[in-house]
């Protein structure tokens, strides 16, 4: 990815990198609006037909930056042609398919707008929402929500788990993130930084948004089913992404076993102590095959869960220190400026 950007950045005396050949008066559009993409080829025309009318409502002062996650279908080819017919459209072409937290990592950090919104692009998410966020934006809220109101288009099932997750994160961690709020919402170009700035490599996009702070509001909407195509998330991959989430930011699952082995140990001593006196006063007697097994199966899975929950921390660490980078960039259409380096600290 780093290789096919045009020149390596230079330093001024400030420290601060310049953008070498790359035009510098280029300013930067008022909204960009990040889109990351896999396998999406049934959505893209309807989705652009919707986008930039709303788009072109808010003003000519825009771009829309469409990240190709790996597609392997006839995504790029059609992304490519939206992108000829409006310059301000533009397209980068991930060298695999990362996963959206990934894709929409490297989004966010090739957009240049004073404000920037991600969106899906299965219409979940309607773009007539961004006029009302952006005019929250101008009122001076750094960040503006758009709030779920219904859940209408998600099954029952999916409720609850979602509701489970967010009460049970939001007990575990200490940045709350707020219920029934997706990665659609607007943020200022400040947000957007410190987000693209933050080194780690497992990017829970939800949490960091919340990590982020700054002044929030939220506006409200009716979320609608999938226009058309397939969710890319079942039981499984949801399953993991909130174990990512609550690993990201919590310790908890960690600490717990401290207290739980201290529980354990003090009932052991009782229950000791207990068969030291009947041993004492009635003598010594062998049943008790079922309490020893109760006991050593008990012991024994409970070890097992800690240590996976170690493992679940460790493989993350490993993951950390070995700093790959998020994404990789094959090749990027329309841009004119470069991204900012990403500090390497
Ligand atoms: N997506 C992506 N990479 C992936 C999976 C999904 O870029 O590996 C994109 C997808 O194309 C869509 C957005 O992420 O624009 C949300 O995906 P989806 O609608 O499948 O998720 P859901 O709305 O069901 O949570
Ligand atoms: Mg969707």
């Amino acid at each position: 990815g780093l290789s096919n950007r045009p020149m390596a950045p230079t330093m001024k005396d400030s420290g601060v990198p310049e953008r070498a050949g790359l035009p510098d008066d280029a300013s930067p559009p008022l909204l960009s609006v990040v889109v990351p993409m896999y396998n999406e080829e049934s959505m893209i025309e309807a989705f652009f037909a919707e986008l930039c009318p709303c788009l072109q409502r808010i003003g000519p002062d825009w771009e829309i930056i469409c990240i190709n996650d790996g597609s392997r279908d006839r995504t790029l080819e059609l992304l490519l042609r939206q992108s000829e017919a409006d310059g301000r459209i533009k397209v980068l072409d991930l060298s695999r398919n990362f996963g959206k937290e990934a894709a929409l990592s490297a989004g966010l950090e090739w957009s240049t707008g004073r404000a920037v919104v991600p969106m899906d692009v299965d219409l979940q998410d309607p773009p007539q929402l961004l006029g009302a966020m952006l005019e929250k934006w101008r009122e001076g809220y750094e960040v503006v929500y758009a709030r779920r109101v219904a859940r209408r288009s998600d099954s029952p099932g999916k409720r609850v788990r979602a509701r489970t997750f967010y009460r049970l994160y939001n007990r575990l961690s200490k940045v709350v993130i707020p219920p029934d709020v997706g990665d659609f919402r607007l943020m200022d170009r400040v947000v957007v930084d410190v987000i693209a700035a933050l080194p780690e490599r497992n990017r829970f996009m939800k949490g960091l948004f919340a990590w982020a702070g700054f002044r929030s509001t939220a506006v409200d909407y009716e979320r609608a089913p999938r226009r058309r195509g397939v969710s890319k998330w079942n039981y499984w991959t949801l399953w993991n992404f909130a174990l990512e989430g609550i690993t990201s930011f919590s310790t908890v699952p960690l600490r717990i076993w401290t207290y739980a082995g201290g529980l354990v140990a003090m009932v052991t001593a009782l229950y000791a102590l207990l068969m030291v006196t009947r041993t004492l006063l009635l003598g010594v007697d062998v049943p008790g095959y079922a309490s020893l097994i109760v006991a050593v199966l008990f012991l024994g899975s409970v070890q097992l869960v800690s240590l996976g929950i170690l493992g679940e921390y460790i493989g993350r660490i490993y993951l950390e220190v070995k700093r790959r980078p998020v994404y990789v960039v094959r090749q990027h259409h329309g841009f004119a400026t470069r991204p900012r380096p990403r500090p390497t600290a």
